[in-house]
C-alpha cells in the first residue's frame, strides 16, 4: 500500500498539476471575483469636469463681502447640462450636486446657507472659503493614470471603479467548471420529511456546491451516484466537460469504496491517495485526462475541510489569484489538545479577542469528522503540525479564519 504523504507534499503535488485557465472578455458586472488580466487605465479623468459637491449657489467671493448678501439669480444648472452662461458681478447661479460649474465660479454656497425670499433674489447668509464645495476635474483619478492593475481580484468597489474608468468589458481569466458527484447508497435525496430507514441526508453535495460558488467556480451538481460501478461511471461520463471534479464519498477503505477502482479503469493518473491528516486522511488527487480530480471523504466535516485546505487554493491558483490561502494568525490555544504525533491536525476552533488584545483560541467541542456542527460553530480552523504532540494549553498556536468567518 502507498505510504500517507505530508500535508505540504500533498499541497505541492496538486500545485505542480495547476496551469492558469484561459481568458475570456466578461461585463464589468459579471466580473465579481474574477482576476484581471489587463492594467485598466482611466479614460477620462474623474471626475471629468469641475463640479458642485452641493445644491447651492455658483457665486463669486467679492460679491459676498460681507454677508449676508444679495445676489441675483441668473440661472440654473442640473446635473448633466452644459452651462450656458457664467457668474457674473452681482449675480448667482442656482446649481445642483454633480452638475458641471460654470465659467467665473469661485465657491458654490450650499442652499443650507441661503434664503430665497422673493423670486430672482437670494440672500447667502454665510460666506464659504475660496473653492469651497467645487469637486476638481481629476481629483480622484487622473486621466491615463492606472486604476486596478492586472492579477487583481476583482472586489465590488473594484467592479465599481472599472466602470468609472469607462470599460464596460474587460479581460479576466476564466472561473473554472467544477462538477460535484457525491456517492453513496445510503443518501437519501428527496426532501420528504420522513427519511427512510439506514438513509441520510446529502449535507456534502450543497455544502460543496455552496464553497465552490463562494470562490467564485461555476458549478455544476451536486450528481449522485450509487456505491456500483455503472452509477459512478454514468456519473463520471456526465461530468467531462468539468475542469475540476470533486468526488465526495467512495474513497477509503472499505469494500463499498469503488472511486479508486472505477477511476483506474478509466485512465486515472493518482498523484496521491491518503494524506498524514485528520479530518480527511482518505483524501485522493489525480487527473483524468486534462480533468483535476478531487476525492474527498465523505464524512462532512473532512469534505468541508479538504476542500478548504486542497481546493479552494486550487481553484484560485487556476482563476490567476495571488493570494490563494488565507494568512497565518497566531493565538493562544485556550485548553489542552488531544493530539497524537505524526498527523497534521486542523482543528475546528473559535478564536476570540480578550479585552487586552490577545487572541485566545478554543476548540468547537468533540472533532470527530462526522460532527458538521463543530464547523459550522468554528469561526477558525487550528493548525497542530505533525510534530506537534498533545498540546497543554496556553501555547501560541496558528489559526486561519474561515473564509466566512469573522472573529469578534
Ligand atoms: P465514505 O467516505 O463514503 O466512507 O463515507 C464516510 C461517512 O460519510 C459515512 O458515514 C457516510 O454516510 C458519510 N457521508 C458520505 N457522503 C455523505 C454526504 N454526501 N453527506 C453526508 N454524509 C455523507
Ligand atoms: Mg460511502
Amino acid at each position: 500500500m502507498q505510504d500517507k504523504i505530508t500535508v505540504v507534499e500533498a499541497l505541492r503535488k496538486i500545485n505542480a498539476e495547476l496551469r492558469l485557465l484561459p481568458t475570456e472578455r466578461v461585463p464589468v458586472s459579471a466580473a465579481l471575483g474574477r482576476v484581471l488580466r489587463e492594467t485598466i487605465i482611466a479614460r477620462e479623468s474623474i471626475p471629468p469636469f469641475d463640479n458642485s459637491g452641493m445644491d447651492g449657489f455658483a457665486v463669486r467671493m467679492e460679491d459676498l463681502a460681507p454677508v449676508p448678501a444679495r445676489l441675483r439669480l441668473d440661472g440654473d444648472i442640473p446635473a448633466g447640462t452644459e452651462p450656458q452662461i457664467g457668474v457674473k458681478p452681482g449675480g448667482c447661479i442656482r446649481i445642483m450636486t454633480g452638475a458641471k460649474v460654470p465659467p467665473g465660479t469661485e465657491a458654490v454656497v450650499p442652499v443650507e446657507w441661503t434664503s430665497e425670499v422673493e423670486p430672482g433674489l437670494v440672500y447667502v447668509n454665510r460666506c464659504p472659503k475660496r473653492g469651497a464645495y467645487i469637486r476638481l476635474a481629476g481629483q480622484d483619478v487622473k486621466e491615463g493614470s492606472p486604476v486596478v492593475s492586472r492579477g487583481s481580484q476583482i472586489t465590488p468597489p473594484v467592479v465599481g471603479m472599472i466602470a468609472a474608468a469607462g470599460y464596460q468589458e474587460i479581460e479576466v481569466n476564466c472561473a473554472p467548471h467544477v462538477v460535484v458527484i457525491v456517492t453513496g447508497d445510503e443518501l437519501h435525496l428527496g426532501a420528504d420529511e420522513l427519511l427512510p430507514p439506514a438513509k441520510i441526508r446529502d449535507a456534502n453535495g450543497p455544502g460543496l456546491v455552496a464553497q465552490i460558488l463562494d470562490v467564485g467556480g461555476l458549478v455544476t451538481g451536486p450528481l449522485v451516484a450509487q456505491d456500483n460501478p455503472d452509477s459512478l461511471i454514468q456519473a463520471l461520463e456526465s461530468s467531462q466537460s468539468a475542469d475540476v471534479l470533486i468526488i465526495s464519498g467512495g474513497v477509503s477503505v472499505g469494500t463499498h469504496d469503488l472511486v479508486k477502482d472505477v477511476l483506474a479503469e478509466r485512465g486515472f493518473r493518482r498523484c496521491f491517495w491518503r494524506v498524514r491528516q485528520r479530518p480527511g486522511g482518505p483524501m485522493l488527487f489525480g487527473k483524468l485526462g486534462s480533468q483535476l480530480v478531487f476525492g474527498l471523504p465523505g464524512n462532512p466535516v473532512s469534505a468541508a475541510v479538504c476542500f478548504l485546505e486542497y481546493v479552494r487554493p486550487a481553484l484560485l491558483t487556476l482563476m490567476g489569484a495571488a493570494q490563494t490561502k488565507p494568512p497565518f494568525v497566531c493565538a493562544k490555544l485556550g485548553h489542552p489538545v488531544q493530539k497524537p504525533a505524526g498527523m497534521h491536525h486542523f482543528v475546528r476552533g473559535k478564536a476570540v479577542r480578550q479585552e487586552d488584545g490577545q487572541l485566545v483560541v478554543k476548540t468547537t467541542g468533540p472533532q470527530a469528522s462526522n460532527l458538521y456542527s463543530s464547523l459550522q460553530h468554528a469561526n477558525c480552523l487550528i493548525h497542530l503540525p505533525e510534530n506537534c504532540v498533545n498540546p497543554s494549553g496556553g501555547e501560541e498556536v496558528k489559526i486561519t479564519v474561515l473564509p466566512w468567518a469573522t472573529i469578534d
